[in-house]
């Protein structure tokens, strides 16, 4: 998953207790959730989070082999190639890196001036920008009262000054919506950040691709006397004014690939329809320098939902008789550079989306040991209840001895935090599910293969499985719950989706 500033986990006091008649899998089911085994999964994940592969970083040759290893085991289990080129859909990146050479940036306020160069400055940008004497906007992120009345139109065409996000901050997370509407020329962030990155990132190269365009180029500045300037100024629109210069960025083009197989349905209807399983198969490579281990090994970020849906994928294939409906197994690039691989799929569907009726995308299902407690025989749905797709996997959880379960403090917040968000904006009930939201390696050095509970991990896998089986034999398809209050947006993209018929 993508790591944010805050986490605000606690344990889920719900509780769940099986039907005193447990309902028994049909043949077909019994069969697909047999061929589901913990030491394949063992095998799987012991390759594909190896140090062999340096932390399957975006872009890198890690996150190539790991691509060739995922579409050679779509081969073995014979399902249809389902990318522009075999299994793989090719996607043209360009990786836009800061030239902060010729930087230069002043503040100016009531006669008193503050310039900075390259030094302490961090430039996020998709091309060259000069400005003179811009009216700037102070964003006061210590006190969100001060700018709870504020439009998002009262930010465009200036820049806007706020302090560069740390812990403490309280209007961090109420700016990021009102900047997310707001079309400002330039923002500028001033003073330490355990936040700022290098600056560096990937987008979409093609011609018709928006990332590019409309991202808000982002200066961050480490600079006292700056932020003595910063501290001085109004909050709002005040007679401040910036002048800047940013060269423009170095470009490197990659190709990189989501790595995509289907099985077709059975029936002659529903077969031109699509269930999607997914998880993401990148990492975030190597630590840059340092003693000892530097590999970020991601076994359950996200080796985990990578070798499951290959392991779906083989379990279903064998399905006699198939599903209705058709499968797609897919893993994305780029999750952790911010959605890249979901989000390129969105902007790029190989199967039209308004006739895909759900996805069902696959995290950390490999780690019981949850900052929570032990999450033996559980799993959890980041927006548990935002659509039907919750009360299949309760469902298909009891037939297999999962309890499926909305974790009340993650459930809504981790919505966001996954390559289903892609999916969910295109209106497509999408979610993620995972059996530890949060675990003592989260992103760190020893997320390896030897800590996952592979036993509890195909036992998940078993109820995702016949969740997958239960969505593509149905008539009927998921729906957005319109009873929930987080699911208007959806609701929406979903009516756009399918011609305005709800
Ligand atoms: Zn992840």
């Amino acid at each position: 998953m993508v790591k944010i500033l805050t986490l605000a986990l606690a344990a889920s006091s719900l509780s769940w207790s099986a039907s005193p008649q447990a309902p028994a899998l049909n043949a077909a089911e019994r069969a697909v959730t047999g061929r589901i085994s913990a030491s394949r999964l063992r095998a799987r994940l012991s390759f594909l989070a190896s140090d062999a592969l340096q932390g399957r970083d975006t872009p890198s040759p890690g996150l190539d082999v790991a691509a060739e290893y995922i579409a050679s085991e779509f081969r073995r289990a014979g399902l249809e190639p389902g990318g522009n080129d075999g299994y793989f859909q090719t996607a043209s990146m360009v990786q836009l890196t800061p030239n902060k050479e010729g930087f230069s940036l002043k503040l100016e306020y009531q006669g008193r001036s503050v310039e900075a160069g390259p030094d302490g400055a961090s430039l996020s940008l998709a091309s060259g920008l000069s400005l003179t004497a811009a009216p700037v906007f102070k964003l006061d992120l210590a006190d969100p009262s001060s700018f709870a009345a504020v439009k998002p139109t009262d930010l465009d065409g200036r820049v806007v000054i706020a302090q560069a996000p740390h812990r403490g901050l309280k209007g961090i997370q109420a700016a990021f919506h009102l900047l997310s509407d707001a079309k400002p020329t330039l923002l500028l962030l001033v003073g330490e950040s355990e936040m700022l990155g290098s600056g560096e990132r990937l987008v979409d190269a093609s011609p018709d691709s928006a990332s590019a365009r409309q991202a808000t180029p982002r200066v961050a500045v480490h600079s006292p006397a700056l932020s003595a300037l910063f501290d001085s100024l109004p909050p709002g629109a005040g007679t401040a004014t910036v002048t800047l210069t940013a060269p423009e960025p170095l470009k490197t083009p990659f190709t990189l690939r989501n790595v995509v197989a289907v099985l077709r349905g059975s029936d002659p209807a529903l077969k031109s329809t699509y269930v999607m399983v997914t998880a993401h198969y990148d990492h975030i490579g190597m630590k840059k320098s340092g003693e000892g281990d530097r590999i970020y090994n991601g076994a359950n970020d996200d080796g985990s939902g990578t070798v499951s849906v290959v392991e779906l994928a083989q379990a279903l294939a064998a399905a006699r008789p198939r599903p209705r409906r058709s499968l797609v197994f897919m893993t994305f690039f780029g999750e952790e550079k911010g959605e890249l691989g979901s989000r390129y799929y969105a902007a790029h569907p190989l199967f039209p989306l308004a006739r895909t009726v759900a996805d069902l995308n696959l995290e950390q299902v490999g780690r019981t040991d949850s900052t929570d407690g032990p999450q033996v025989g559980t799993a959890s749905l980041t927006g548990f209840g935002y659509s039907t797709l919750s009360d299949i996997l309760v469902k298909a959880g009891k037939l297999t001895g999962v309890k499926v379960y909305r974790n009340a403090e993650a459930s809504d917040a981790y919505f966001s935090r996954s390559d289903n968000q892609k999916l969910a904006d295109a209106g497509i009930p999408a979610h993620t599910l995972c059996v530890a939201f949060d675990y003592p390696d989260y992103h760190g050095l020893g997320d390896e293969w030897q800590k996952v509970d592979y036993s509890n991990m195909a036992r998940v896998d078993r109820a995702v499985a016949v969740a997958l089986m239960m969505v593509a034999d149905d008539p009927a398809t998921p729906r957005w719950n319109p009873k929930n209050s987080h699911t208007a947006r959806y609701l929406k993209a979903f009516e756009q989706l399918h011609g305005g018929q709800p």
